[in-house]
């Protein structure tokens, strides 16, 4: 099952904590398959705050996140949104997949 946090950061954050395992893709606040980008749960790209960024950009702003705990379960949360692949795979899931 994959979960969309689309306003809540801290439940984000909190989800990121206890699925370290987990996968996450980001997508724009309206999906499109143009931008479905998977990432780890421990990728710095989606779990760490950068500077000049303002709380609230992981979910709150113009970006939501998809959150599961297989590649399937995301896959098929993003054929819902017309998708039928992620547009990119980070490099973080080559780390991911080497251990
Ligand atoms: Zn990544």
């Amino acid at each position: 099952m994959a979960l969309l946090f689309d306003d809540n950061d801290d439940r984000y954050l909190q989800w990121l904590t206890q699925n370290p395992g987990g996968l996450v893709v980001n997508c724009r606040r309206t999906p499109s398959s143009e931008y479905m980008v998977l990432h780890t749960a421990t990728c710095p790209h989606i779990s760490k705050i950068r500077r000049n960024q303002r709380a609230g950009g992981f979910t709150e702003k113009s970006y939501v996140k998809l959150c599961g705990t297989s590649e399937d379960d995301l896959r098929k949360a993003i054929r819902e949104f017309d998708a039928q692949d992620f547009s990119k795979v980070c490099r973080c899931m080559a780390t991911k997949n080497r251990f």
